[in-house]
């Protein structure tokens, strides 16, 4: 196997974990950055960016969005990639962040369920907040919670909603859309287009399995607390997750990616 470059994505906070789920969840805009720079210092190139307001409830706020991103970017290499996930509301404050000055964005390219609502993203949604990345020179990261998503993925891109060359992160185990077993992913990294770059992200239990199987499959990883909040049945912090997928990606024969190396993979 030709040994690579491998993409290390933290995604430090998400939506639903707290302090009292792990302690050791940033919430703050300080917490997140100086988590973000340890992670960065382990071997994490991109940060998946969520935001929480005072209460440590999530929020699509401009102003807290600003405050990570200088806080990451006025001493990081890091590639910034800011949500817009479902739980983000509705369709305004969805994009609201995309008005900044990230360099990515998730993008999810069709609908499922959560645990506990729908991951709802109707084609007006995904024209709306493709148009806003595509003007403002973001990049998006098309996220895939079941198989429709890459297909729905591939219209779009016919239809010149979206351009390539295509990132796809694969999210697998989310309770309500496709499961993380090893024939789903592989499944999944067959449907992918020539030419496309992806990244894969487990959660919960499927984490080791699901990331490890996407590097042997040619993709990058994603690792975090808004993915997995447990090592061994004892409390993640973002920074093991990190040091573990570099472990795993050392362990295969590869080497992880720098910064610089992940914008000459992905852009
Ligand atoms: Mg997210």
């Amino acid at each position: 196997m030709k040994s690579r470059k491998v993409i290390i994505t933290v995604a430090p906070t998400g939506n639903i974990p707290t302090k009292e789920l792990n302690p050791h969840t940033p919430i703050t805009p300080r917490e997140i950055v100086e988590d973000v720079e340890r992670c960065y210092q382990a071997g994490a190139s991109i940060a998946h960016l969520h935001a929480r307001d005072g209460e440590g409830r999530p929020t699509t706020n401009r102003e807290v969005f600003l405050e990570i991103l200088e806080g990451i970017t006025s001493s990081l290499p890091v590639i910034t990639q800011v949500s817009t996930g479902a739980r983000g509301g509705e369709q305004e404050d969805r994009g609201a962040p995309l008005d900044l000055n990230f360099e990515m964005a998730s993008l999810s390219t069709g609908s499922s369920n959560f645990t506990d609502r729908v991951n709802a993203n109707s084609p007006e949604l995904i024209e709306y907040l493709a148009g806003k990345m595509h003007k403002q020179g973001i990049v998006p990261e098309i996220e895939v919670f079941d198989a429709a998503m890459v297909g729905n993925a591939l219209y779009y891109l016919k239809k010149g909603v979206l351009k390539e060359p295509l990132h796809f992160n694969l999210v697998m185990h989310v309770p309500g859309s496709i499961q993380g077993t090893p024939k789903n992913l592989l499944y999944l990294r067959e449907l992918l287009p020539p030419g496309a770059t992806f990244t894969v992200t487990g959660i919960g239990s499927s984490h080791v399995a699901m990331i490890t199987m996407g590097v042997l499959l040619g993709g990058h990883v994603r690792v975090g607390l808004e993915d997995v909040l447990t090592v061994k049945d004892r409390e993640a912090t973002n920074e093991l997750l990190v040091l573990q997928a570099v472990n795993i990606i050392e362990m295969l024969g590869h080497q992880v990616a720098d910064p610089h190396q992940a914008r000459e993979i992905l852009f």
